[in-house]
């Protein structure tokens, strides 16, 4: 069941953990669609692009938001290939938001942005210049800086996917990406897919990348990645509930679980990436995590700072 607005989300959020632990009830939470699979960019490390030749129509998408609406989940994010690519981007938005669900999308920052009630858009930059270039293409960050200065109205992050390519960058990245009109700026760890896995970091090397950002938000407070998220990478006791996320791929089809399953066999022990255990965290009401959530409007603006302590938990203290 889902309220609908304007029942803040943090309601559902708090109801939907209630019968997780009193009923047992794993229904998904955060869905995210392949609305295509087009994209202008053929990124080194892609695993999505080109697969599927033509979308599917915007009848066809209502069904599968109604299908998701209906297995429970209230935040959805759109991805691709390049979602910019439909014309009927603005529709399945709207679509989304009139049954009352957080909408956020997925960019590669280089195209015409959609004008249309998005809580967030989330942008994948790789790292400096001539490392983003270098995996994305020639020209493709100052395309980004262009995106970003036409649309420092919208609420945009940055979504930098840590790897052997760009580690050894971060402070940089944080400085030259402060200094834009980025809202915050999310960090993500690679993980290793069978055509990536060598640029994938160690446990050791996630662990201290993990630790530099965490010293590093005192100095660039745009770094919204939480606490709670940042000391559970590498660690053996993180936690993660796969069934939290729906995934529908560009050809239609739904699966709960694991985004890794789609493509491969799934593997934990050397995963920490942000979307399962970022949306754990908020799940088990870490203070910070609900605060990163927060952020993307997506939990209705609720002051996650005068929420009592009782209600939230405080950090994963714990570890060093
Ligand atoms: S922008 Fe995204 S979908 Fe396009 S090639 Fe790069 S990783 Fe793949
Ligand atoms: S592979 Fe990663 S996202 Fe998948 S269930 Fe394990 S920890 Fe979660």
């Amino acid at each position: 069941m889902i309220f609908k607005h304007p029942v803040p989300q943090f309601i559902n959020l708090m109801y939907r953990r209630f019968r997780y632990l009193y009923l047992n009830d794993t229904s998904p939470v955060v869905a995210s669609i392949k609305i295509t699979q087009r994209c202008n960019l053929s990124c080194t490390h892609c695993t999505w692009v080109n697969k599927v030749t033509s979308d599917l129509p915007l009848e066809r998408w209502k069904e599968l938001v109604d299908t998701i609406y209906d297995r429970g989940c209230f935040v959805v994010f759109i991805e691709g290939g390049e979602p910019t690519f439909r014309t009927d981007l603005t529709e399945i938005i709207s679509y989304i938001k009139e049954k009352g669900m957080g909408c956020v999308m997925f960019s590669n920052g280089t195209r015409r942005l959609p004008e249309a009630d998005l809580d967030a858009i989330w942008i994948s930059i790789d790292g400096t210049e001539e490392t983003h270039d270098t995996v994305r293409g020639k020209g493709t960050f100052n395309r980004i800086m262009k995106t970003l200065k036409r649309n420092s109205e919208k609420n945009i992050f940055s979504l930098t996917t840590l790897s052997r390519v760009n580690a050894h960058e971060i402070e940089k990245i944080c400085r030259e990406l402060s200094s834009t009109g980025l809202k915050g700026m999310i960090f993500n760890f690679m993980y290793p897919y069978k055509d990536v896995s060598t640029n994938v970091l160690s446990k050791e090397e996630k662990i201290a990348c993990a630790r530099e950002l965490i010293d590093l938000k005192i100095k660039y407070p745009k770094i919204i990645s939480s606490d709670s998220y940042l000391k559970s990478v590498g660690q053996p006791d993180k936690i993660c509930y796969p069934w939290l996320l729906l995934l529908a791929t560009a050809d239609g089809e739904i699966t709960q679980g694991c985004t890794v399953e789609p493509a491969e066999e799934r593997n934990c022990d050397v995963c920490d990436m942000m979307c399962g255990l970022e949306a754990t965290l908020g799940f088990e009401l870490y203070r910070d995590s609900v605060k990163f959530w927060n952020l993307f409007n997506i939990l209705s603006q609720v002051d996650i700072d005068r929420c009592p302590d009782w209600a939230l938990r405080m950090g994963r203290v714990n570890r060093k």
